[in-house]
């Protein structure tokens, strides 16, 4: 009669062939622990929730506003110059209509806001 499992001969030095021996992959199901499971990745950061300016003084003056004009013409403005200017009681919305554009003079300004600091680095 033929033995059923294949026989593999034994070698030097090693544990015989049928003792013990099964895939690492399968120790945790052998040793009775649970199976590692797949981790959903989530992002470490979510995004951040975009500023929201109504005084200058609002979040300490600590943003960045970027200042766009219907001609397509925009800067980059640092809360303190318009605070310098307004005084930091003043309303974004009152500066924006006081702001002329350097390029086609016109007083049709609006401005995005992001924080002044990145946060990665
Ligand atoms: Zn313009």
């Amino acid at each position: 009669m033929e033995d059923p499992v294949p026989v593999t001969k034994a070698r030097p030095g090693m544990p015989p062939p049928d003792s013990h021996s099964y895939s690492i992959g399968a120790a945790f199901i052998l040793d009775g622990r649970r199976y590692p499971t797949l981790v959903t990745i989530i992002p470490m950061m979510p995004p951040r929730p975009p500023l929201s300016v109504v005084k200058l003084s609002d979040h300490f003056g600590q943003y960045v506003l970027t200042l766009k004009c219907e001609c397509g013409h925009t800067r980059i403005a640092q809360p303190q110059t318009l605070a310098a200017l307004a005084g930091w009681d003043a309303l974004l919305v009152d500066v924006l209509r006081r702001l002329r554009c350097s390029h086609c003079g016109r007083r049709q300004c609006s401005a995005t806001v992001r924080p002044e600091i990145k946060r990665d680095g």
